[in-house]
């Protein structure tokens, strides 16, 4: 038996830097936008980050106590649909609230491949390429040309808005792990 993979860059169990509250977040691998000045280039490759089974990951979220929602990013999570599908099925069927981040407009994912599946499984949606002349770095947006769409009625703009632009974890394993929409503020001299 075949068993369903993700590629992805990485998972954190419990961010607060990546939508309302405490989230799983999965950073896929893999985007071909080429946005100018992307702040993640080594999500880009398509070959690389690693290879996990879905059931495994899916397992890694079930096993967080405590968390409010699941948050896709990357990488481009609409060039996975299937897995995204499936995280974000996991998710609802957990109580969780679900939460993307995507390079491509929601006009654009509606003609992808899978594209409406997901859509129709996500809370709220982060949309549109990095803009690097129109850098914001706040609210969730990387650039002010992206958009925050509400999906459902779970959050508001402000709920959304409200999450702190960066945060820096610790790991047990001694790796300094910073994330966020401008994770950069953090290394920055007063
Ligand atoms: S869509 Fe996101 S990951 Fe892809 S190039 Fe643009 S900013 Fe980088």
């Amino acid at each position: 038996m075949t068993q369903a993979q993700a590629r992805i860059h990485a998972f954190e169990p419990r961010s607060r830097a990546n939508g309302p509250g405490a989230r799983f977040v999965v950073w896929f691998q893999g985007c071909t936008l080429g946005c100018p000045g992307c702040f993640n280039p080594t999500t880009h490759d398509a070959a690389a980050g690693r290879s996990i089974a879905l059931d495994e990951l899916i397992g890694e979220l079930g096993r967080v106590h405590g968390i409010e929602g699941l948050s896709l990013s990357g990488g481009e999570p609409l060039q996975q649909p299937g897995a995204a599908r499936a995280l974000l099925d996991a998710a609802r069927a957990l109580g969780l609230s679900t939460l993307a981040f995507s390079g491509y407009t929601v006009e654009e994912i509606r003609d992808l491949p899978g594209g409406p599946d997901v859509l129709a499984r996500l809370d709220v949606l982060i949309d549109g390429r990095y803009v690097a002349g129109e850098r914001l770095a706040t609210g969730l947006r990387g650039s002010a040309n992206q958009r925050i769409q509400l999906l459902t009625g779970r959050y508001t703009r402000a709920d959304v808005e409200a999450t702190p632009v960066a945060e820096i974890r610790i790991a047990p394993t001694g790796d300094v792990i910073l994330t966020g929409v401008d994770p950069l503020k953090l290394r920055r001299r007063p």
